[in-house]
């Protein structure tokens, strides 16, 4: 007989047996849930989150927020209708950044073809490493980069899809590294020089981390100044570098910016390409945001020299909507410089005696493993609009931005800080109350306080959202990012009476 007591007594069978026959995943079911939450994601986030009767944002405390989520997970699962309720949940308090009047970021609006590149992507859920399993994905890559390369203007060279513009830059770090110490990959960081690298005060945060994170020292990033317009200035490049071979440090990678973030600025690449050049060091361009130009035969001329550049970081995820993350690091190299510097040969995935050829197994050229597919996305927006629809996008950001300029002088109290090369538009609104006294520094303190209470204002009632920032020394200011393909000028002429709405009475 069975002792129940026993504390030494067999664990319980299981109180209810699995079928072992069926999949444990209802196909029938799964895919009826999914119809019901895609038709959720079309009218939640594509019909009302882009129509401008809808907001933008649905602000609610974060306090509020958990409750209304009721993000808490527990042991036994929910019924269908209730699982569907928390998609729609999700799309609800989440910002839509597709609407037209969300200009709070370098990214926005939406594309559907690209779109539906994610969705494939998503379902195919596939991995970018070998041709084994990702047979079309590691031709497309190729091509794609082909592609790219091309408006850059190499016939030639290498690159890889990164989980981001930071990443693709920390990248371009890397193999500046390796290629001026092959050694680094095997003996480390011990036997180095002190490495320095030189970047403008307007370039992206990421070059520091970069530097931080490859145990180059923050320190050792050397600040180039910029001119009025936010442009890097070639000569204090060179003055720069000269200096610091000078305190026996090796300068071994110059990081120009290609649209800088805050001001939309672009360096002059020829002229720095010179510089780099004539001190034989590598030359990077994070184009994360201005690269798009390169699809514009009326703009491209802003990144004249480029193809003098090792190596380009680009989003397409940004200016050309192609969701996120489609970043790139396009490079120069036709000596297999990416694959040398990162590989492990791990041979349980890149076996050298498949039956195909080996090359085509890229994934050694990444520092990660799993990778996900996003050429897919870029390349399906890119078949059905083809080059010239991407010029056209561009072409029309720069057209919104010259209307919103022309706006912005006709109405009072719109202070543009500089005129822009780009789609950045920075600008500070001064309220009524303040106007004509912009020279006293107590002025200054109040007009700083001008734009986080419209801020407020606005991202509480829901109708846009706009970036602000401060930058030396000027106070907090907004940058407005126009590019959406969405976007059309009532959405322009609505911005500028938005601010003025909330902000007339300060
Ligand atoms: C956005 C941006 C980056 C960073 O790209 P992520 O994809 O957000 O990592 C880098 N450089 C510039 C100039 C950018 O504007």
């Amino acid at each position: 007989m069975e002792n129940t007591t026993s504390p030494d007594r067999q664990p319980e069978e299981p109180t209810c047996l699995q079928d072992l026959s069926k999949p444990l995943i209802d196909h029938a079911e799964g895919q009826l849930f999914l119809n019901e939450a895609f038709k959720i994601i079309v009218e939640e986030v594509l019909c009302n989150g882009t129509d401008v009767n809808h907001k933008v944002c649905e602000w609610k405390e974060p306090n509020d927020l958990a409750q209304l989520l009721d993000l808490a997970l527990r042991e036994v699962g929910e019924p269908q209708h209730q699982v569907l309720q928390r998609v729609k949940d999700v799309a609800k308090y989440s910002v839509k950044t597709s609407h037209p009047r969300f200009f709070n970021q370098q990214y926005g609006g939406v594309d559907y073809h690209a779109l539906a590149g994610r969705f494939l992507s998503e379902a195919l859920n596939t991995n970018l490493f070998t041709y084994e399993v990702a047979p079309v994905f590691v031709l497309m890559e190729a091509e794609v980069l082909k592609g790219l390369r091309q408006l850059v203007g190499w016939a030639e060279g290498d690159g890889l899809f990164c989980p981001g513009g930071s990443t693709s830059n920390m990248y371009a770090m890397n193999l500046a590294r390796y290629q001026m110490f092959p050694d680094v990959k095997s003996r480390g960081l011990w036997n180095l020089p002190r490495l320095t690298v030189f970047t403008s005060s307007q370039s992206h945060y990421s070059v520091q981390k970069g530097a931080a994170f490859l145990g180059i020292g923050t320190d050792n990033v050397i600040v180039v100044k910029v001119d009025d317009g936010g442009r890097m200035i070639a000569e204090d490049l060179d003055e720069k570098i000269k200096l610091s071979k000078s305190e026996g440090a090796v300068p071994f990678l110059v990081s120009c910016t290609s649209g800088s973030t805050v001001q939309g600025a672009f360096d002059p690449l020829d002229r720095i390409a010179d510089v780099c050049e004539k001190h034989n060091l590598w030359m990077h361009v994070d184009a994360a945001w201005g690269g798009s130009v390169l699809v514009s035969k009326q703009h491209r001329h802003l990144m004249k020299g480029v193809e003098r550049a090792n190596s380009v970081a680009w989003n397409p995820h940004k200016m050309l909507v192609a969701g996120l993350q489609c970043s790139i690091l396009l490079l120069r190299d036709t000596t297999n410089l990416l694959k040398r510097c990162h590989s492990a040969s791990a041979t349980y995935l890149f076996q050298q005696d498949k039956f195909y050829d080996t090359n085509l197994d890229i994934g050694d050229k990444s520092v990660q493993c799993s990778r996900k597919v996003d050429c897919l996305k870029l390349w399906l927006m890119w078949k059905a609009v083809g080059t010239l629809g991407l010029a056209e996008r561009v072409d029309r950001a720069f057209l919104h931005v010259r209307y919103l300029l022309e706006q912005m002088e006709k109405r009072e109290g719109f202070h543009l800080l500089w005129k822009p090369d780009f789609v950045n538009v920075c600008f500070w609104f001064i309220p009524p109350s303040m106007r004509g006294k912009e020279e006293n520094a107590d002025d200054w303190e109040k007009l700083a306080k001008v734009a986080p209470i419209i801020k407020e204002r606005m991202v509480k009632s829901g109708t846009m959202m706009v970036g602000y920032q401060p930058l030396g020394d000027k106070v907090n200011f907004f940058r407005v990012v126009v590019f959406s393909p969405l976007v059309t000028q009532k959405d322009v002429d609505f911005f500028l009476d938005e601010i003025e709405r909330l902000g007339n009475d300060l």
